[in-house]
């Protein structure tokens, strides 16, 4: 519905008044309501869109090729770069995808959660400068939200998610022959199987950059730990 209601075509109080007594109307409601927090918030902070909204002192790398692996969707991290391709070629991603592949330039590549903001304002057909800002910040734990240093594990995401990997088939056609759920783990083929695939290998370390981010965040504060979502 996001285009929908980004455009103007719906207003959010008609959905509201529409879903309240459905089942899950709830549920339903709450994400209106992040929508018309961030616009709140952005009403209130205009320069949101640019500055952290809580600062915490990120440094962030830049690498312009880890940059464009993860735009191109070549990160070597199937689930992650079924996310960007989807986002290249349909202007869409489910919120899911949009958080797997937020964390992963955010919290993994530790690149600048501008850089991903402007990528995918660029190709939302719903891109929207108070949601996009917002969930954004929310991600790269500069913004609304109690547990900053949250990441999420592309490798347990898209187990939980895309459990068979039709998702990844879908979107990867270099991985489509894969079955199952090994298309989440193209490492792990049998070395004649991963060569025969036409598939980058993991252009960053998950594991490494994880316990390298736990250990900034450790000498940053006292208290320490990643919590591995
Ligand atoms: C990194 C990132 C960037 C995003 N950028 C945008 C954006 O530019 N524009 C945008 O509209 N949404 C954005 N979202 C929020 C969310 O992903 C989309 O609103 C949702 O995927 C749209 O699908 P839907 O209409 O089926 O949502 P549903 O789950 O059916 O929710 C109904 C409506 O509630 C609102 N909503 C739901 N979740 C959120 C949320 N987390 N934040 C704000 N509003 C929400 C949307 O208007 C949505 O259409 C972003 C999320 C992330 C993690």
């Amino acid at each position: 519905m996001s285009p929908y209601l980004h455009f103007g075509c719906l207003s959010a109080s008609a959905v509201l008044a529409r879903s309240e007594d459905r089942p899950g109307g709830e549920a339903f409601a709450r994400q209106l309501c992040w929508r018309d927090f961030y616009h709140q918030v952005l009403a209130a902070r205009p320069d949101f869109p640019y500055t952290d909204y809580r600062s915490r002192g990120k440094r962030w790398r830049r690498s312009e090729r880890l940059a464009e692996a993860w735009r191109r969707g070549l990160t070597g991290y199937p689930i992650v770069d079924a996310g960007m391709r989807q986002l290249e070629h349909e202007g869409f991603m489910h919120n899911r995808a949009r958080l797997i592949t937020a964390s992963f330039l955010t919290k993994t590549m530790r690149i600048d959660w501008r850089l991903g903001a402007e990528h995918f304002a660029r190709l939302l057909i719903d891109g929207d400068l108070a949601c996009n800002t917002g969930n954004w910040q929310w991600v790269a734990g500069t913004g609304n939200d109690t547990r900053p240093n949250r990441i999420l594990n592309p490798l347990r995401q898209a187990r939980r998610f895309d459990h068979d990997g039709e998702y990844v088939r879908r979107y990867v056609p270099e991985l489509a022959t894969v079955a199952g759920r090994a298309v989440h783990e193209p490492w792990r083929l049998p070395p004649g199987e991963r060569h025969r695939l036409d598939y980058p290998q993991p252009v960053i370390d998950y594991v490494a950059a994880t316990e390298e981010l736990g250990a900034r965040i450790a000498r940053g504060r006292s208290s320490s730990g990643v919590p591995r979502t």
